[in-house]
């Protein structure tokens, strides 16, 4: 049976972006005569608003997308909410350490960047991890909870990372090249998105993960985290992302795009998810 996800962060309104991408599991999952499920991603407490959480939910019921489970709507899986997961995390970082792939990690983005060669010349791409920070074989394994540090997972560096990607075709990263020793707990005592997507999507059981194409970096370092876990991991299908006029992604500050918006303007939810941006503006 498919099981696709929509999985909002609630740090804003959603926008178009949000609209278009989200449509687009829905209509994946119900071309498949599967099932949806929602998630709210809130893991980071100081951006995160409940108020954004529940306009999540209205806004996309809104737009005609329905789930068949969810924080609204309950389900065998429930709760939907990662920030009453915890536990759950904990005990997937607790399999993750006892493979020996994670260390704990002092180092600050600052003192990444500083250590760079050349300066970080593209600000969307988070800089590579040096190997040279990285500790012996042996820091933090007697470890016996994530406690109040950072913890990063060890990359094989040098390895090509390939999938298919049901959209965007034929996938290749380098480890080491394009990305590093990435976050997968943060010392304010939560994980790191990585860490919770892929714990989350594996126990909503989700074959297919349906999501913008500006996460597909972020699929290669999970795809890693999946096979250290000894997971299968699910499909992938990385949706085009909504840029305006000047080719810029549309961020959730972008409060004129966002549903809630459009939708008080009079816009339709077909003109929504079909318009082009400057006629939606206009
Ligand atoms: N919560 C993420 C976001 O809103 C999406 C994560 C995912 O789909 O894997 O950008």
């Amino acid at each position: 049976m498919y099981r696709g996800r929509i999985a909002p962060t609630p740090t804003g309104l959603l926008h178009v972006g949000h609209a278009r991408t989200f449509a687009l599991a829905a209509q994946r999952a119900n071309e498949a005569k599967g099932q949806l499920i929602f998630r709210t991603e809130d893991l980071d407490s100081a951006r995160c608003r409940p108020e954004f959480a529940a306009a999540a939910l209205s806004d996309l019921c809104w737009l005609g997308i329905r789930w068949n489970e969810g924080p609204d709507v309950g389900g065998p899986n429930a709760p939907y909410i990662q920030s009453q997961r915890l536990d759950w995390f904990q005990s997937v970082w607790k399999k993750l350490h006892a493979t020996g792939c994670l260390y704990p990690c002092d180092k600050s983005r600052r003192d990444v960047e500083n250590a760079l060669v050349a300066p970080h010349a593209d600000d969307a791409t988070e800089p590579i991890f040096p190997l040279a920070f990285r500790p012996n074989q042996k820091a933090g394994q007697s470890a016996t909870t994530p406690g109040e540090t950072n913890w990063r997972f060890r990359v094989p560096w040098g390895e090509k990372i390939s999938f298919h990607d049901a959209i965007q075709g034929p996938q290749t990263f380098i480890a080491g090249q394009d990305f590093g020793d990435f976050l997968v707990w943060r010392k304010d005592g939560f994980p790191a998105y990585e860490l919770a997507v892929v714990a989350d999507d594996y126990a909503m059981k989700i074959t297919e993960v349906v999501r913008g194409a500006d996460l597909l970096l972020s699929t290669a370092r999970q795809i890693l985290l999946y096979r250290t876990l000894e997971w299968t991991a699910p499909a992938w299908a990385h949706a085009p992302l909504v840029v305006d006029e000047r080719g810029q992604r549309l961020a959730k500050r972008a409060q004129g795009l966002s549903i809630r918006a459009l939708r008080d303007q009079g816009k339709i939810p077909l003109e929504i998810l079909t318009q082009p941006l400057s006629i939606l503006q206009g």
